[in-house]
């Protein structure tokens, strides 16, 4: 059977590491072909043409020719650069957090396109976001405590999907343990077990869950990004709610995420 020689696909940029004097190797993830190794030869050099739109979480269309072991990246042009994205700080760290998660939540060479798709929604909600802080920055009326919430309702909402997609759907509708319906009233949390518990379960509680902690959970669980409301997180509320969330990644990945330092120390 002849082998296909070349194809063509879009990607978005996870990571890349060096690869010799002047090539790279990127960690792409792709609509179909999920996330995969491959190499950008002369990435590194100053003249490469290819270069801009292969740097770190670009959205780009790229032409492939396949490898003996890892697939070249022959040609690269961009689709979405997310250019404001890009100008703040705050904003990227988000951005490379949620490669981060990609990263370590995702298998290689397995299709996850509701994935791809959740990526691409959330990169096109930071671009969106930062646009919209810089336009108030310019005008003089930026708001600084509500800066930051829509960015961390956005990351809380990629982390409650993502774990859906793979299997591991957070529970905050029935108790966790008897699988009672949850009531509006304090209830616990317990990462180990996937989510909720109910009063009556409380001798199996990690940690409580406030009436407001679940009700923000419910909503970024059941609706779609765009409709999500704008509302003012305190800053207790919202922690309460990372640490839920965080409670249930770390427990899939045993182990911490680089970016959380990161995000800490901006904040
Ligand atoms: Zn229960």
């Amino acid at each position: 059977m002849r082998q296909q020689r070349s194809y063509s696909t879009e990607a978005i940029v996870l990571k890349h590491s060096d690869l010799g004097e002047a090539d790279r190797i990127l960690t792409l993830f792709t609509p179909r072909k999920g996330k995969y190794h491959a190499i950008a030869k002369g990435a590194r050099r100053p003249i490469s043409k290819k270069a801009g739109h292969l740097e770190l979480l670009c959205h780009s269309q790229l032409q492939m020719g396949v490898g003996r072991n890892l697939d070249i990246i022959t040609q690269a042009q961009g689709i979405e650069s997310f250019r404001s994205m890009r100008e703040e700080l705050w904003h990227m760290t988000c951005a490379f957090y949620l490669a981060e998660l990609v990263d370590r939540f995702i298998e290689d060479d397995a299709e996850h396109f509701n994935v791809y798709t959740l990526l691409l929604q959330a990169l096109h909600a930071l671009e969106a976001d930062a646009q919209e802080i810089q336009q108030q920055r310019a005008e003089g009326n930026l708001q600084a405590d509500h800066e930051r919430d829509r960015t961390l309702l956005l990351m809380r909402y990629f982390e409650i999907y993502l774990l859906s997609y793979i299997g591991y759907e957070p529970l905050f509708r029935t108790c966790a343990h008897c699988n009672s319906e949850l009531q509006p009233e304090e209830n616990g949390f317990t990462p180990s077990l996937g989510g909720a518990l109910c009063p009556k379960c409380a001798h199996l509680w990690g940690q409580r869950l406030s009436m407001n902690a679940l009700k923000v959970l419910r909503l970024l669980q059941r609706t779609d990004w765009e409709r999500v409301p704008r509302f003012h997180l305190d800053n207790r509320l919202h922690a309460e709610i990372e640490n839920a969330m965080h409670g249930l990644l770390r427990f899939h990945l045993e182990r911490d995420l680089k970016s959380w330092s990161f995000l800490e120390m901006l904040r």
